[in-house]
């Protein structure tokens, strides 16, 4: 059930919904909006009469939630959700761009990186420190090695990070270090890591299962805003088909789809999605048409030494020429790209 407060409901009001939820014995998750607040309420094995809450002052309506999602679908929130990563908005009307390389290999790699992304006017690196592999033999990171390059990398450049939590383990290093953590693919539907970021408030990027369905992205969302984190980025990173010309097929049906059901923000990953570099910035473009709130890309200063994902990583030239076209689409969606960095 989802408690619709109203536009003049005071916080007094609000707080005596929450305490009545709770006398109740079930939960209740505020989600702030700029027209009203909704409270969540979530435990309950049956109905709950909305009589329990139109009595109290300041509530609008009460109304049941038939998805199985309710705090990540848009009857919880009728506005985009904007995420707020240090000042940097994701999920406004300015795309958020994030690139760097699929993994942190050494010093020289990652600031060369780093000062292109930022040259070409994106605000946030990536680069993975723990890389969960499909291949046991393949690198899997430098680890907490690869967590001190990413500090040091936005000491040089202000650039907010981006780096994935691989396990519980090591989620609180990780969370060290990163302005948004990511989940990845294949952790999805990992739910104790879910849980673990949940209870932080560290904005996360969710990127959806190979094979998981866009109500199961959703989800998973769920997951983490159940524990009271409410800064979750979804991130299209294409599915498994039976096609079998590229490495996934990035579904971008996907965008326009969560846009409908749900207030989250959501990115495209075009890089894994297509896995060749030379479908990328078609692919980041066609993302953004689609209504994409961003955008992650992998680049690489030298694609072919890469330790993982090289052939899907752009130079970074092509990367600054990727950013100047995203730049003239989004004028055209009457969307914003930051400006490059004048030298
Ligand atoms: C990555 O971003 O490098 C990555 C491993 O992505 P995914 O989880 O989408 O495969
Ligand atoms: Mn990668």
């Amino acid at each position: 059930m989802l408690v619709l407060m109203k536009k003049d409901a005071t916080k007094e009001d609000v707080l005596r919904v929450r305490e009545k939820i709770e006398t109740m014995g079930f939960r209740a998750h505020e989600i702030p909006g700029a027209q009203r607040t909704a409270i969540g309420v979530t435990g309950n094995k049956g109905k709950i009469s909305p009589e329990h809450f139109t009595t109290l002052s300041g509530v609008d309506e009460a109304i049941p939630v038939s998805k199985p999602y309710k705090l990540a679908g848009r009857d919880a929130r009728k506005e985009n959700s904007e995420i707020n990563v240090g000042g940097e908005m994701i999920g406004g009307r300015e795309l958020a761009v994030i690139a760097g390389p699929c993994s942190v290999e050494s010093w020289d790699q990652l600031i060369t990186t780093a000062r292109a992304v930022k040259e070409a006017g994106a605000r946030f690196l990536r680069g993975g420190a723990f890389k969960p592999r499909s291949s046991p033999y393949s690198f899997q990171g430098m680890k907490e090695e690869g967590l001190v390059l990413l500090r040091e990398a936005k000491a040089e450049t202000g650039l907010k990070i981006v780096t994935e939590a691989k396990d519980v383990l090591t989620l609180p290093a990780v969370a060290d270090v990163a302005d948004i953590i990511q989940i990845g693919a294949r952790n999805m539907s990992n739910f104790s890591l879910l849980e673990g970021v949940g209870d932080l408030r560290t904005p996360i990027i969710l990127k959806r299962g190979i094979s998981s369905t866009i109500e199961e992205l959703l989800m998973a969302a769920e997951y983490i805003l159940a524990r009271g984190n409410l800064n979750v980025i979804l991130c299209e990173r294409g599915i498994r088909t039976f096609e079998p010309s590229t490495r996934y097929t990035l579904d971008l049906n996907a965008v326009p789809v969560v846009k409908k059901l749900s207030h989250l923000p959501i990115i495209v990953d075009p890089s894994h999605g297509i896995g060749m570099w030379d479908g990328v910035t078609a692919m980041a473009l066609a993302g953004v048409a689609a209504g994409a709130d961003g955008l992650m890309i992998e680049i690489h200063p030298h694609p072919s030494e890469a330790l993982s994902d090289g052939y899907q990583s752009l130079k970074p030239e092509r990367f600054r020429e990727l950013m100047e076209k995203v730049r003239r689409m989004a004028e055209v969606l009457d969307r914003s790209l930051a400006a490059e960095v004048v030298q």
